[in-house]
């Protein structure tokens, strides 16, 4: 039975309400009625205390999304590009991966990491290389890392884990800082989040997948991750351990992408009943060539139009819940998804174990990727490319780092307070970008795009504060927040 309060993964994610969900959702496709309710519910509304967007069902949104009226697919778009600038205006987080081990003891189908895959040579960081791999992070100019790892208990066992994130935090080289190190590792115990939350992690990002438990069962043959219930009730154990921000996301590709639709935002409902706040953020990553994996395979693969829309969707119903996209998604595609709710992209990323120290920004090495890089520029390419169409690149990382995680995090992002902060925010750590890390062409049109942003902020305490913060770093400070 649907029960989004219980904490066994097949009560919140019951297939039974997923297929009434769609059932019902394919009934009121042409529901016009219905769907400018819905619209008008998911809206932006002014209230005392800001700006505040009630957000919708995964029922509701399943009905927008079922929806193949090109009048209500262009109103879906106009609203969350409405949402979109309420809540994040035009800017814009920017983060790397960093891979640490593809040695992994699971056999899923679509990763080229998979236990049975020969080909493919297994590598894992030691601590030296990882102090070069994060020195040329940091001479990119990333200041947000993701790190990811293959499961494998003997050689990734959670203290490899913990003390690549200390050693990753302990280094400081020329103006340069890891200042975020968020976290995608396999399921794992209360008992090792708790760890990863006294390493001073900042989201713990776990894919589901797929939320169709027997396409997940096929699609995981062995392994620990083989194990639908564990994986899925994961969110909750990180909670449970003290783990504020968590990141969801599904492999859009495999399976049906309005059953995995449904899921994601009842997983998303069943956090925010059980827990208090719901997911951090959302990733919407698609099934990528690799070596050994041949995306055409999977026969549930969606294309632009469709992916599109879904984030659109994803935007209107938690308006609240960052969006992110990685290079596997190529410069039109992220292009025309910027402005529909992705609020964080890759830059300049390496998918591969080393990957990133010893190599010039056209040069990767292919021998351990884990998926092909559709977006193959250089950061310093995705800041001015951003720029150039009036988004600002952030490097901002304050919240993690005042403490405002989790539903202290959501309660301000709520009425719309967030942007007090962001907005400076972004500004101070693109200048900072600015003066250590950007070209000659980027630097220039960075600087006029501060010119022209700081009165977009509206607090004169604050534009005030900001606007001496920039000239400090211009003359060599570093690290200002709100
Ligand atoms: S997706 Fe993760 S768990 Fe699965 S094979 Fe790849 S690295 Fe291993
Ligand atoms: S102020 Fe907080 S929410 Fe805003 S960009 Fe910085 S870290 Fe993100």
């Amino acid at each position: 039975m649907y029960n989004p309060k219980s904490l066994k993964a097949e009560e919140f994610i019951s297939d039974e309400e997923i297929l009434d969900t769609l059932e019902y959702a394919e009934k009121n496709k042409h529901n016009m009625e219905l769907i400018e309710q819905i619209l008008e519910k998911a809206a932006p509304k002014k209230t005392g205390r800001g700006v505040e967007c009630a957000g919708l069902s995964h029922r509701e949104a399943s009905v927008l999304l079922a929806c193949d009226i090109p009048e209500m697919t262009e109103k879906m778009y106009s609203l969350a590009r409405e949402i979109k600038e309420a809540f994040y205006g035009n800017r814009i987080v920017m983060f790397a991966p960093l891979y640490l081990s593809n040695y992994c003891v699971n056999q899923c189908v679509y990763c080229p990491y998979h236990y049975q895959n020969r080909e493919i040579p297994r590598k894992k960081l030691t601590q030296e290389e990882i102090i070069a791999e994060v020195t040329a992070l940091q001479d990119m100019g990333h200041k947000r890392l993701a790190i990811e790892a293959g499961e494998d208990p003997v050689n990734n066992p959670i203290e490899y884990i913990l003390e690549c994130i200390n050693t990753i935090y302990s280094i400081k080289h020329k103006n340069g800082a890891i200042r975020r190190v968020n976290v995608n590792i396999a399921a794992t115990t209360i008992e090792n989040y708790r760890k990863l939350k006294d390493a001073g992690i900042g989201t713990y990002i776990l894919f589901q997948e797929t939320y169709h438990k027997e396409s997940y069962e096929k699609l995981h043959p062995s392994g620990p991750k083989h194990n639908y219930d564990y994986h899925t009730e994961a969110m909750d154990r990180a909670m449970e351990g003290g783990i504020d921000d968590v990141g969801l996301g599904v492999l859009f590709g495999l399976d049906m992408y309005k059953y995995e639709f449904a899921g994601l935002l009842m997983h998303a409902e069943h956090l925010e009943a059980v827990h208090g706040v719901g997911p951090h953020t959302i990733s919407v990553p698609r099934v990528k060539r690799a070596s050994d994996i041949d995306p055409n395979v999977f026969d549930n693969s969606i294309d632009d139009e469709i992916f599109a829309k879904i984030i659109a969707c994803i935007r209107i119903a938690v308006p609240y819940t960052g969006m992110i996209i990685s290079t596997r998604e190529n410069e039109t595609c992220r292009n025309k998804v910027l402005g529909l709710g992705i609020s964080q992209i890759s830059g300049g990323s390496r998918t591969s174990v080393g990957g990133y120290a010893g190599y010039s920004d056209n040069e990767r090495p292919h021998d351990t990727e884990q998926f092909d890089v559709s977006d193959q520029r250089s950061l310093d390419e995705v800041v001015k490319w951003l720029m150039d169409m009036d988004y600002i690149p952030s490097f901002c990382t304050a919240c993690y780092r005042e403490g405002r995680t989790g539903d202290r995090f959501m309660s301000l992002c709520k009425v719309g307070q967030i942007q007090n902060c962001c907005h400076p925010n972004a500004l101070m750590t693109l200048q900072e970008y600015l003066e250590d890390y950007a070209s000659p062409e980027t630097k220039a049109v960075g600087e006029a795009l501060i010119a022209r942003e700081i009165h977009n902020v509206t607090n004169p305490k604050v534009k005030e504060k900001a606007l001496a913060n920039l000239e400090a770093i211009k003359n060599g400070s570093r690290d200002f927040r709100f």
